[in-house]
This record gives C-alpha cells, sequence and structure tokens, in this order.
C-alpha cells in the first residue's frame, strides 16, 4: 500500500534480536547480552504475514546478530510459507554464516548481504574485537556454494580506522562476483556523530576514478563497475544524499514494535495485538500511513541504535 505521501510500502525489515557476538566500533552497543522480548518465531510470521496483507513483498532479517538465534532457519522457513513474499533475505555478520547457509537455503532463504568492513585481519579484529575474519570470508563461500545469491558485502568506513583499506575492499569487487557496497556512517552511537570520522561517498568516487557509474541503482545503492571488474561497486549515502522520498521500508525491532523510519524515535508496539489478524492488519495499516516524510539525523541521536534496527 502506498503511504501518505505516495510511497508504495513493500519492504519490511525485521530485526529478530538485539544480541550480537560482536562489539563493533560504530555500533556502540550497550544492551546486546539481553535476549530479553525477544519474539517467538511464530509471532514474528504472524505479525509478518499482517504486513503481507497490507503489501510487503520483500523481507529482510537482521540484528543484532540474526544467526546467534538457533531457530534462524525454523523463522526463515515460517516466512517463506507467506506465498506473496518474492524476496526473503538476510544481513549479517556472517561469522556463523558456515556453520548456517546451506540450513538457511533448504529453509527458503534467497539472499545475503554480509557486513565486512576490512580486508586486514588486525584491522578487522580492531572492528569488531573478534579475531575471526577467517570465519566470515569462511562463511561467504560457504554461502555461494548452497546457492544464495546474490551475496552483496557491505561495508561502513571511518577515518582513521579502516579507510585505508577501501581499496582492498573495491579489489573485492574486481577479483570476484560481488557487489561490495559502502555505506556511510550514519549518526547512531559516539563514533557516527564524529563528522571528522565521515568518509563521504563524494570522496570516495573522488580516491577511485577508474569507477564508472552504471546509471543503474540496487534498492538504495548507486552502482559503479571498473574495466574487468567481476562484481559492482555501490554507494548508499543516506545522509549526505538522502533517498526518503523513495523509502519503501518498513521496521519491526526485536520486540514487537514497529519503527517506520530510522532516522525518527517514532515506535509503535504490536504486540498487544498479535492474535486478532484483522485489527493488526489494520494497525499496520495505520501506521504505514503515519510513516515521516523524511529521517532527523542532524537534529536527533535516534535513541534506537542500530545494534537494536539492524540498519
Ligand atoms: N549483525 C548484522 C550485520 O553485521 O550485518 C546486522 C546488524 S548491523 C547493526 C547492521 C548494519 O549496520 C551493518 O551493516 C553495520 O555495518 C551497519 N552500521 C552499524 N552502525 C552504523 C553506523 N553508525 N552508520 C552506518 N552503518 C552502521
Amino acid at each position: 500500500m502506498k503511504d501518505s505521501f505516495g510511497r508504495e510500502i513493500s519492504y519490511l525489515r525485521v530485526s529478530v534480536t538485539q544480541r550480537c557476538n560482536l562489539n563493533c566500533v560504530y555500533c556502540g552497543k550497550t544492551d546486546c547480552d539481553k535476549k530479553e522480548n525477544e519474539l517467538e518465531a511464530d509471532t514474528i510470521a504472524a505479525i509478518a504475514s499482517a504486513f503481507v496483507r497490507c503489501g510487503i513483498r520483500k523481507i529482510r532479517l537482521t540484528g543484532g546478530e540474526p544467526l546467534v538465534r538457533e531457530d534462524v532457519s525454523e523463522i526463515v522457513g515460517k516466512l517463506r510459507a507467506l506465498s506473496q513474499v518474492q524476496t526473503l533475505a538476510l544481513t549479517t555478520n556472517g561469522v556463523y554464516l558456515k556453520r548456517f547457509a546451506a540450513e538457511l537455503r533448504r529453509a527458503g532463504l534467497d539472499s545475503v548481504n554480509v557486513s565486512l568492513d576490512s580486508t586486514d585481519g588486525s584491522t578487522y579484529h580492531k572492528l569488531t574485537g573478534a579475531d575471526v575474519l577467517h570465519r566470515v570470508l569462511e562463511g561467504v563461500e560457504e554461502a555461494r556454494r548452497a546457492g544464495l545469491s546474490p551475496i552483496k558485502i557491505n561495508a561502513v568506513l571511518m577515518r582513521g580506522v579502516n579507510d585505508d583499506g577501501a581499496r582492498e575492499l573495491v579489489e573485492l569487487a574486481k577479483e570476484t562476483p560481488v557487489d561490495v557496497r559502502f555505506i556511510e556512517l550514519m549518526p547512531f552511537s559516539d563514533a557516527g556523530e564524529d563528522d571528522a570520522r565521515v568518509v563521504t561517498n563524494a570522496e570516495l568516487l573522488q580516491r577511485f576514478p577508474f569507477l564508472e557509474p552504471l546509471g543503474e541503482t540496487d534498492g538504495t545503492a548507486q552502482m559503479y563497475t571498473g574495466t574487468g571488474f567481476r562484481g559492482r561497486v555501490g554507494f548508499i549515502s543516506p545522509v549526505s544524499r538522502r533517498f526518503c522520498a523513495s523509502c519503501n521500508r518498513m521496521r519491526l525491532l526485536s520486540d514487537g514494535k514497529v519503527k517506520p523510519c530510522l532516522g525518527d524515535d517514532t515506535v509503535y508496539d504490536l504486540l498487544p495485538l498479535v492474535g486478532d489478524e484483522a485489527r493488526l492488519t489494520q494497525e499496520i495499516r495505520r501506521i504505514i500511513l503515519q510513516k515521516p516524510a523524511g529521517h532527523r539525523f542532524g537534529e536527533i541521536r535516534p535513541a534506537h541504535g542500530l545494534n537494536r534496527t539492524g540498519g
């Protein structure tokens, strides 16, 4: 369905947990070990089903880290059973992907985005607090073997922390058939609010003049490629080049609250309505119509960190 600004709302991002197995610098997590208020697989499916009745056609599982949930494949299976869902995707840090990839594929997952902010082992360790780069790379390989497609790599750069590894990330798209997408640091947490840390995508494009625009977008990413590249390079610029006018997303948090906009603090609690399909659907329609015109980054620091909303 369309929201009150005429945007077709078709994409739901579901945070299945706020727990995470990493401790990334940009996330600034505070409450990531708590299982508190995590929705059961059946509840997630009931809420998602109501969203589908309102026009959602793509669902992405995120977190926290979705693969810390032992029942993540069960959740995928229940969402796959919603016949109108055309695309079922997952965003992960990839550390447990080797173990889960084949099981997730069998359960009906289509594609996966892997967050990988550095291809250098010691920088990755510094960024995430864990010396596990090799496990992420093995996970990506296993995802490919399992038939998950497409596989996209998401990278967030911070000046003076990992931006010196940007070239290696671009090289990844040259050497392998994956899309590497640079996501600009957003003003969540202390790290994200430090403007000096932000590396804009315009700056990156100046660093890599050999990248040529493809004149196409992939979701919110502007896509580029280079001579001899097997994959593509994408640039997602939520702050410097906001895309609110074409935002098609809603977000379900791990405790059953709906957040219509990543950069706005308004949330709505759906849990009291679970079990009453008609009222749940009616409430979701009402919430979609309340989706704000645009984010408020710059005015507010969002109350829910990205560890809760899942980016
Ligand atoms: N654990 C999963 C993962 O690692 O992809 C999903 C959750 S993680 C919080 C979601 C995404 O948010 C990651 O791609 C991460 O790079 C990104 N992220 C975290 N903090 C950010 C910030 N301040 N600005 C931009 N992206 C951020």
